[in-house]
């Protein structure tokens, strides 16, 4: 059985998430959240207590359960969904996501589920190393305050101690370090489509993309 895949890849706060969940549900498609596996991995290893910078630190991986159910994520059958947007997860995510073993088990992790479902996936690298035959590659940014803002509401909605101008500082930190990384660094796939989605609501960006893959289903399914 033939399944098939949506990409969307871009910075921090660009909305992926919001408009992947949306897709998901229309496309009636398993959405994987990959940015929300290394921030577990990130809140596991701070629970460790680990040296976060040591990528030969990161061993626990191998005993260490994660599954999606309905969109969340469970870490070793928890609902962590609340604690892995913490400032303290943010500000240490990256160097987590920067070592090669935790992005080998990572990525095999994501194409193992890729292959048995029909997915909508959102990250970094989605489009360049997780699935890079992807039936439809997106690759949505907009201005740092505009993201910033959108985190912001996003932090409020969950609760969460949130201050505007620090998100605008850990966006460009975090978008620096993202793409300057040497190993699978955020980077657009030369054949995924650019959106800038600093002026568009994220209703319209979910529908524009849904159109874009529906025309491509069309296209792959009578073929
Ligand atoms: O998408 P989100 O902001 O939750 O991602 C958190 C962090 O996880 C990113 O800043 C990046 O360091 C890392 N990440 C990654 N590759 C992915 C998804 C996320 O390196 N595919």
């Amino acid at each position: 059985m033939k399944y098939y895949k949506l990409a969307i890849d871009g910075p921090a706060g660009a909305g992926k998430s919001s408009v992947a969940k949306m897709v998901a549900r229309r496309l009636h498609y398993t959405y994987i959240d990959t940015g929300a596996m290394y921030r577990a991995i990130t809140y596991k290893a701070m629970k460790l207590n680990l040296d976060l910078a040591d990528p030969n630190q990161f061993g626990f991986l191998d005993e260490t359960e994660m599954k999606f159910i309905d969109g969340i994520l469970y870490l070793d059958g928890k609902n962590i969904t609340v604690p892995i947007r913490s400032n303290e997860v943010n500000n240490n995510v990256s160097v987590v996501a920067s070592h090669v073993p935790v992005r080998n088990k990572l990525v095999s992790l994501q194409q193992m589920i890729a292959k048995n479902s029909n997915v909508v996936m959102d990250g970094r690298d989605i489009g360049t190393i997780v699935l890079p035959d992807a039936d439809l590659k997106i690759y949505m940014s907009a201005t740092v305050e505009e993201r910033a803002r959108r985190r912001h509401e996003e932090n409020r909605t969950l609760g969460i101690k949130s201050d505007y101008q620090a998100l605008i500082e850990e966006i460009k930190r975090r978008d620096l370090f993202d793409s300057s990384r040497n190993y699978n660094p955020l980077r657009k796939a030369e054949d995924a489509v650019f959106l800038d989605t600093s002026k568009m609501d994220i209703n319209e960006v979910a529908d524009k993309i849904y159109e874009m893959f529906m025309d491509i289903l069309k296209t792959k399914r009578s073929e």
